[in-house]
């Protein structure tokens, strides 16, 4: 399986073999179980504003079908590989088996910087992107969502483009659309309201209280905002935020309703102020109650790791901690309590699945109805968790890891080697 090399997939590979191990799985089951049941590469040429003729490398990996049809983001981003999508594909698979989503990973993108493209660009990469995938996805087959870089007027060219080809308007071939298509309440704010959700039950054990805590977030797109806003929400103190253009830290704590404008209307937190910027290389560092990197992985490596000084490590983005820095984190269990991302952000396939499943029915809940749902889902998800990692005395990652790969393992051993 040489194509799926890189640093993120490697990551993906040594995470599976500790739990692997940790299961007693037998290496002739573990290659059917880690590696993806199909990988797809396309050229996407566009037209540019400037006349010229550019071609973006588009991806997507299905990791299994054994459950259902696969059910992942699409990430548009300059470091996309096959690797990466690889790994983030295998991470959802077993984010689906912890959490009891009838789905197998899967992930997509597309290797460019969307800031450099014009708006209409920006359509006709997208438009061309799904037209490519056809043959691959569907309502049963495969299932898209946003991820970095992509947001929902993407879904929404998505679903049209899949829909004007199919000759009728197909809304259940991707989640995370805007709800005049097909959208469910709730779904933009999933992530990072599950995220917060879980920063709670978390605080609950640790017998913190919100009002007195603080926090820091890396990130400020869809996730990373949303999370700001609702811990902002239930009196935690902001106290740092960066994206990728700017930090800001004040121990007295942000206004984050005031950042969350400048992002929207500027695209970014760049020039919201001089007095508080920040170096970013300090902000997960910051002394605080509540770290969440909410942007990309491998974010923390060991000395990362060491230097730590929080209470509640809430991983919203997939894989930002490297295993190295699991390893510390490990010893400081009795420190840092670490939500590990598959648990962290599962409030956004948690939310897709609803939307999936309304569009199926053409029966449409209201936010009350998701949200409360959602946070039942995360619930049970966290105990399972806490009761796996008492029980076994493993750390949190180890669990909530070893709860998906089983789920998928026992479906494998009852269905055969096709899916
Ligand atoms: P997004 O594109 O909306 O936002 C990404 C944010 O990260 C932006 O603010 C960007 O400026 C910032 N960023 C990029 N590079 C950075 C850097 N070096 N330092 C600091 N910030 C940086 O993406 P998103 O949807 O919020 O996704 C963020 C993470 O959450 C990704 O790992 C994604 O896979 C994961 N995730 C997203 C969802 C979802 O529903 N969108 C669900 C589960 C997991």
């Amino acid at each position: 399986m040489l194509i799926y090399s890189g640093p993120v997939f490697d990551m993906a590979r040594e995470q599976f073999h500790i739990i692997a191990d940790y299961l007693d799985i037998p290496e002739s089951d573990r290659d059917r179980l880690l590696y993806p049941k199909r990988a797809i590469a396309v050229a996407c040429p566009i037209h540019r504003d400037d006349a010229s003729t550019a071609v973006y490398m588009g991806f997507r990996v299905q990791h299994h079908l054994t459950l259902g049809p696969t059910k992942g983001g699409t990430r548009f981003a300059p470091s996309v590989d096959i690797g990466e999508v690889a790994a983030l594909a295998v991470w959802m698979s077993w984010k689906c088996g912890l959490v009891g989503l009838p789905y197998g990973g899967a992930k997509g993108g597309v290797r460019v910087d969307p800031r450099t493209l014009s708006l209409r660009e920006l359509e006709a990469l997208s438009r061309r992107y799904m037209q490519e995938m056809i043959p691959f996805v569907g309502p049963q087959t495969d299932v898209m969502a946003p991820d970095m870089g992509t947001n929902e007027q993407v879904m929404a060219w998505f679903m049209d483009t899949y829909s004007m080809y199919q000759g009728q308007t197909v809304t259940e071939i991707v989640t995370g659309k805007p709800v005049a298509v097909g959208g469910t309440e709730g779904r933009r704010e999933a992530t990072g309201r599950g995220i917060a959700f879980l920063v709670q039950r978390a605080m609950e054990r640790l017998h913190l209280n919100p009002a007195r805590a603080t926090a820091v977030v890396q990130g400020f797109g869809n996730v990373g905002s949303v999370t700001a806003l609702a811990l902002d929400a239930m009196g935690v103190r902001i106290i740092g935020v960066s994206d990728r253009d700017a930090c800001y830290i004040n121990p007295k704590g942000l206004a984050v309703a005031a950042l969350e404008k400048h992002a929207s209307r500027h695209g970014s937190l760049a020039g919201f102020s001089t007095e508080l910027a920040a170096d970013p290389a300090e902000l997960l560092v910051q002394p605080c109650d509540i770290v969440v990197p909410a942007a990309l992985e491998r974010v923390i490596d060991a000395a990362t790791a060491e230097r730590l000084r929080c209470r509640v490590l809430a991983e919203g983005a997939n894989g930002p901690t490297m295993p190295e820095a699991d390893r510390v984190l490990d010893q400081r269990r009795k420190e840092i309590f670490v939500i590990p991302d598959i648990l962290c952000n599962a409030g956004g396939v948690i939310v897709s699945y609803f939307e999936w499943m309304q569009d199926l029915q053409h029966f449409f809940w209201d936010e009350t109805e998701v949200l409360n749902r959602l946070n039942t889902v995360l619930d049970g998800a966290f105990n399972k968790v806490m009761a796996r990692a008492d029980r076994d005395r493993v750390p949190n990652r180890m669990a909530a890891m070893a709860i998906g790969v089983e789920k998928v393992r026992d479906a494998k051993a009852v269905r055969g080697l096709f899916p």
